[in-house]
């Protein structure tokens, strides 16, 4: 592993600059009874959100000054602790991060050798086993980075044991895992069982506290792609994370869409 290369080159845009909405809207034609918003209709269509998360976002860009704030800083952080990778959109395959730390026990235990994060997902995770261990509860840490290499003969092996879809319910296709981005922990057993767990209730309370976010929660398979998933969580960072919580009711993949349509129209 790579580990000495402090700053990564993202494969996606980051955007030079985010003016302020109203600023942009102040040269449109003002045909529109509301050209506040249809600026970024498109957004909202793209982005799939439902009328419930898409409402309160309008309202939010139209009356809540610092909502454009929060997402400006959002996007002005490491494009990838918010780049969506999911069925849909890859990560190119050589992509590796060059901070990958290995995983050692400490406040948190691990399943096994040869983890890795990166080095701000990691003392991350410290921080906030410490705060569980604080209350008594030890997170183990059972999966994190997989290369595209790795992923390529795990998809294989599903494939082949289930059939391909049966593999893609459970298994991202190579280039398609969030694991590929170094930020990704996989709790505890790794399968339904962790959700009735002590450790499992306390991410699910505190988790976004200390910037993780549950990727694929119970009842949004048809949102995410993916089954229900309690025990994977993405490092996003605090301010993100909050973001997820505050404005997209603690859906990752809404606000990761959002996001990932809002800054092509930028
Ligand atoms: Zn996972």
């Amino acid at each position: 592993m790579n580990e000495n290369n402090k700053s990564i080159t993202p494969s996606v845009t980051t955007p030079a600059s985010h003016e302020e909405p109203d600023a942009q809207i102040d040269g449109s034609s003002g045909e529109d009874t509301n050209p506040d918003i249809s600026a970024f209709s498109i957004v909202f269509t793209n982005a799939q959100l439902p009328a419930n998360i898409s409402g309160k976002i309008q309202q939010n860009i139209l009356s809540n000054p610092f909502f454009i704030l929060e997402l400006t800083a959002i996007l002005q952080s490491d494009p990838y602790l918010w780049i969506l990778v999911d069925k849909e959109r890859s990560l190119s395959g050589n992509y590796e991060p060059q901070d990958l730390v290995e995983l050692n026990n400490g406040s948190y235990r691990i399943n096994r050798d040869d983890l890795y994060l990166r080095n701000a997902a990691a003392a991350s995770l410290e921080e906030m086993a410490s705060a569980a261990r604080a209350e008594g509860l030890v997170l183990t840490a059972s999966s994190a980075y997989r290369s595209y290499s790795y992923q390529v003969q795990l998809y294989q092996r599903y494939v082949n044991e289930m059939g391909q879809n049966a593999a893609d319910k459970i298994s991202a296709r190579p280039g398609h895992s969030q694991h590929q981005l170094g930020l990704v922990v996989d709790f505890g057993s790794i399968d339904d069982s962790f959700a009735l767990t002590g450790e499992s209730r306390w991410l699910t309370a505190n988790a976004s506290r200390f910037g993780w976010s549950l990727s694929y929660p119970q009842g949004y398979e048809g949102v995410t792609g993916y089954s229900w998933e309690s025990w994977h969580y993405r490092y996003m960072g605090k301010a993100l994370a909050a973001f997820i919580d505050n404005y997209f009711n603690g859906i990752q993949q809404y606000a990761l869409r959002f996001i990932h349509e809002w800054i092509k129209l930028n």
